[in-house]
């Protein structure tokens, strides 16, 4: 029996897969602060214009530049791997199918889009981007795609984050990035923030206003997101393209489909693919998998929102929990967004994506037994995933249904030893976020002039 199912170089896909095409109805278009639609003007003064082109594309193809494929080849194709241990432990009559998006080098799927993107800043003669970073993940990616094709990376990294991860900092140093500890005096927002507060441990609505600031006032900068946006999500898609050739090869289709769900990049990368089929007609569950303690998709509401704390943003459709929402210290940073995607938000409200929300404890037990069973120890985040999908095969253990299950290994958590640290110490808890917290955010959420839906 299998336990790697592996595409060569050559099978890499070509493409990127649109689902815009395949909606039913297209997701409501972003608002400026007149209340109207944002057109591509407004994104220019950050963004390169083909990035904009794929943000507003119908096209279900999108051709990957070969020079984007010829970096993505350093670790792609991608392997899927059969839980053969993992489905004996749990005694399952399941089928238990995993992709593994950690051999990138930075150790999470976000590489698929940096990539793509420092390609596409440099095509159009940026010389430097500056971004954001929480835990660093996303940081370490861009530092390792601006290098592939010699921009600059400027990243404002979380100054609590800064402290507690010296390792992530480190990385992104290995890859010739500049990183600093956000708030900075460097903008005139962390100048501002630091004014008010001199010892603030800074946050990624800050983070975000300092690289938005450094972006749109510099003409040889631009600004780069790791997730939410429809460009990021389409750059995901070679995960799910990958991983259904691969399913073919063994002659398996899932039944279900899971992944961890922050802004819903690796989510959308990996179900994507498959909602394809589902819309013409195929049954296949998609299922977006978030912490209680931050339930965007199962107790937010799907209204416009900002897609940052401080209100810089265009506003954006999505499930919220409201911009000032201040999600607990869980230790799944990646998943601490108090939006979504727009596309993920939509189809969730049309019923054609599933939502879970599962607590923290039973998160770290799912990636233990992951780890003694598999080997390889996931990201906090990743173990949302390996959490639903660990529930479902034991419901199969009692059903007797022999189910075919895939879920994203979105990261391993080489960078998160601590948290795992803080879990065998007995120190991590539950929390659900209070309705009455939820329902005090969202009487924040900024009125608009026009509701497309
Ligand atoms: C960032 C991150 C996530 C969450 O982000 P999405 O955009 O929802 O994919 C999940 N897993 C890992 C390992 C991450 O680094």
């Amino acid at each position: 029996m299998k336990t790697k199912i592996l595409l060569k170089e050559a099978d890499m896909p070509t493409h990127w897969y649109n689902v815009m095409a395949d909606m039913p109805n297209p997701p409501a278009p972003p608002l400026g602060p007149d209340g109207n639609p944002v057109g591509p003007e407004a994104l220019a003064a950050i963004f390169p214009e083909e990035l904009i082109k794929q943000e507003m594309s119908a096209e279900r193809w999108i051709p990957i530049p070969d020079e984007v494929r010829e970096v993505l080849r350093l670790w792609r194709p991608s392997p899927l791997y059969r839980a053969h241990r993992l489905e004996q432990a749990l005694k399952t009559p399941a089928k238990i199918y995993y992709k593994n998006e950690a051999v990138s080098p930075a150790g999470s799927h976000k590489p698929n889009t940096a990539v793509a993107q420092a390609y596409y800043n440099q095509q159009a003669g940026i010389k430097r981007l500056a971004t954001e970073t929480g835990a660093g993940q996303w940081g370490s990616s861009l530092a390792l795609a601006g290098q592939m094709f010699g921009l600059e990376v400027r990243v404002f990294m979380v100054k609590i984050s800064y402290e507690q991860k010296p390792y992530r900092r480190s990385m992104m140093r290995t890859w010739g990035a500049d990183v600093f500890a956000s708030p900075t005096d460097m903008t005139n927002a962390g100048r501002t923030i630091l004014k008010q507060d001199p010892d603030s441990p800074g946050s990624l609505g800050i983070a975000i206003s300092e690289a938005v600031e450094e972006a749109a006032g510099r003409e040889d900068t631009n600004y780069a997101l790791g997730s939410v946006l429809n460009h990021v999500l389409l750059h995901q898609t070679v995960i799910g393209e990958e991983a259904k050739k691969q399913l073919e090869m063994v002659g398996e289709y899932p039944d279900m489909i899971f992944a961890p769900c922050g802004g819903g990049s690796n989510f959308g990368g990996i179900a994507f693919p498959f909602f394809a089929d589902k819309a013409a007609g195929k049954e296949v569950k998609l299922v977006a998998v978030e912490p209680t303690s931050c339930p965007t998709l199962t107790k937010g509401i799907y209204a416009y929102d900002f897609g940052d704390a401080i209100g810089l943003t265009p506003l954006l459709k999505m499930y919220t929990l409201g911009h000032d929402f201040v999600p607990p210290g869980i230790h799944a940073g990646g998943l601490r967004y108090h939006g979504d995607s727009a596309l993920v938000s939509q189809l969730h409200y049309e019923g054609l994506v599933d939502a879970l929300a599962v607590p923290q404890l039973e998160t770290f037990e799912a990636g233990v037994l992951f780890a003694r069973h598999e080997g390889i120890i996931p990201a906090p985040e990743s173990t949302h995933a390996i959490a639903a999908a660990v529930r479902e095969a034991r419901k199969c253990a009692e059903t007797g249904e022999p189910k075919t299950l895939l879920f994203n290994l979105s990261g391993h958590g080489h960078f998160d030893m601590s948290s795992y640290d803080r879990y065998f110490a007995g120190e991590l808890v539950d929390y659900d976020y209070p309705d009455e917290a939820i329902k005090e955010s969202l009487a924040h959420l900024p009125k608009v002039k026009f509701d497309f839906s």
